[in-house]
């Protein structure tokens, strides 16, 4: 399983406007794969942190 259990969140800050929010897994997965939900901006998985 390449997922983390339930409850392992995630702080992502992005690098284009700054707005930081915990997300879990698949939130994670989610924000690298359509951006991020404030400036549409890409981020990667270097935009995360353990929570
Ligand atoms: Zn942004």
């Amino acid at each position: 399983m390449m997922y983390m259990p339930d409850g392992t969140d995630f702080t992502f800050v992005c690098p284009e406007c700054a707005e930081s929010m915990v997300v879990n897994g698949p939130m994670r997965d989610a924000l690298i794969e359509n951006g991020c939900v404030v400036c549409a901006s890409s981020v990667s998985s270097q935009s995360f942190s353990r929570a």
